[in-house]
């Protein structure tokens, strides 16, 4: 253990030399900062040993928990061969072997896959493609240049994923930066645009889609969406008939299905890949967050023999996809992936999950008891509450109040980690997680949520 001085220098130099994401930093260094220093199973313990639930699988990622002895092995046995060569030109067996088993487990007809580092690369790539795709396809000449995204989506914080974004706190501010994007609605039915309530809405988000698609697939190379949930957003969660919808328009028009699973993906809704709920197949998948089970920087995009094909010529043709990250594929990375998903297969995560997803649906009842509690949204393990200050009016709260953090920092002060979006309460707990350590995880955010709002 480090000693109290130097736990006390650790907090103030955060402060002083840290500039965390997304976050105000003049209000963080009014805190007293939470320095991780250990993390087992759903817990984490900070430099002074206390303990906390990780209610948001450090931000999406842990799908089987901290510290499984099986990752943790895999990367030390690759360490001890090489921790890094580059794929540009050269190739090595996590690579190849990761590869062969995300061609399997993915949706049928994504059979290449090119690696980057993050979400936001995988989606760079995944638009860089798209546009390049159609170009060569027409040896030139196509106008499809262009990309439908949906309204309140997130798809990552380069400067072309947010050109698909749709969250204007998130986006607006960077739009002289912004290549064009066009904008379908996606359905938020807790507050639909249309002032329609599902199933007798009869989907008409998706007729407007429809309408965008109609109306600009001569000019458009892709469209891109989060399946089943759009999780930065608040987990929105979408009904039946969207997605399957969404694939049925592409396909009729001509216009290539991008479909980003960096959050849904890997077990996370209740099924390996969120697309398989509606048996969706993509031309484009993006992958990310839980693909190492949260141990390391990777990420994927995956692409049909189709749009491959495109990409091949001879060398002066100059059809090559000209991108790739320093650390693409990087071997631990990889290797790390491969024992997360040989966890997935051993430890039947996903059967095991449905049960747990019953516990929570069940106890995330009582929520509504809550005078506050506006919508409870729930796709497998991704759930979000959404405060609002007067229920039949949905009327938010002022942003000043900043209502959501207060909750998350009462939930802390009782051993809890979460993190809001905005007003919305995100649980997102492991996968791995036990049903007592997931009724704690209900029990703390009930009594903070209660507590923050009816005082
Ligand atoms: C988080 C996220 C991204 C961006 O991933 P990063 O690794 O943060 O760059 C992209 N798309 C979706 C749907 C995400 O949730």
């Amino acid at each position: 253990m480090v000693t109290r001085h130097k736990e006390r220098e650790l907090e103030l130099d955060d402060k002083r030399y840290v500039w965390h994401p997304f976050t105000q930093m003049k209000d963080y260094v009014q805190e007293r900062p939470l320095l991780i220093e250990r993390g087992e199973g759903s817990f984490l313990w900070d430099i002074y040993g206390n303990k906390y639930l990780d209610g948001i699988s450090s931000l999406w990622v842990t799908v089987h928990g901290h510290h499984r002895e099986e990752i943790d092995q895999a990367i030390i046995d690759q360490v001890k061969r090489v921790s890094h060569s580059t794929l540009l030109g050269l190739s090595h067996p996590p690579a190849v072997e990761l590869a062969r088993k995300l061609v399997e487990i993915t949706p049928m007809g994504l059979n290449k896959v090119f690696y980057s580092d993050s979400g936001s690369t995988a989606v760079e790539i995944a638009l860089k493609i798209a546009f390049q795709y159609w170009l060569q396809k027409s040896n030139g000449s196509s106008s499809k240049t262009k990309f439908i995204s949906l309204t309140n989506a997130y798809h990552g914080d380069t400067v072309g994923a947010v050109s698909v974004g749709g969250i204007d706190l998130f986006h607006e501010i960077y739009h002289p930066l912004l290549f064009e994007s066009i904008k379908g609605e996606s359905p938020y039915c807790y507050r639909c645009v249309f002032g329609k309530t599902h199933p007798s809405c009869n989907l008409e988000c998706l007729g407007q889609v429809k309408e965008v698609v109609e109306q600009n697939h001569s000019q458009t190379a892709a469209l891109i969406i989060e399946p089943m949930v759009q999780g930065a957003a608040g987990m929105l969660v979408s009904p039946p008939g969207y997605l399957k919808g969404i694939r049925k328009l592409c396909t009729r028009y001509d216009v290539l299905m991008i479909a980003d699973e960096v959050a849904v993906g890997f077990g996370r809704t209740g099924k390996m890949f969120a697309c398989e709920h509606e048996d969706v197949e993509p031309d484009i998948l993006t992958l990310g967050k839980g693909i190492t089970g949260g141990y390391l920087p990777l990420a994927a995009t995956m692409a049909t023999d189709e749009i491959y094909n495109a990409f091949l010529g001879k060398y002066d043709e100059f059809k090559t996809f000209l991108h790739g990250h320093t650390y693409t594929g990087n071997p631990l990375a990889c290797t790390a992936a491969l024992a997360s998903l040989d966890i997935f297969d051993n430890d039947r995560t996903v059967v095991r999950l449905r049960e747990k997803i019953d516990f929570l649906r069940t106890g995330l009842e009582r929520f509504r008891d809550l005078e506050n509690v506006g919508d409870i949204r729930q796709k497998g393990f991704m759930v979000g509450i959404e405060l609002v200050s007067d229920r039949d009016s949905k009327e938010p709260f002022p942003p000043g109040e900043k209502i959501g953090v207060k909750v998350i920092m009462e939930a802390r002060r009782r051993g809890v980690i979460i993190r809001p979006l905005g007003d919305v309460i995100v649980l997102m707990p492991s996968l791995s997680i036990g049903l007592e350590d997931l009724d704690e995880l209900l029990n703390v955010t009930f009594d903070s949520i209660r507590l923050v709002t009816e005082s």
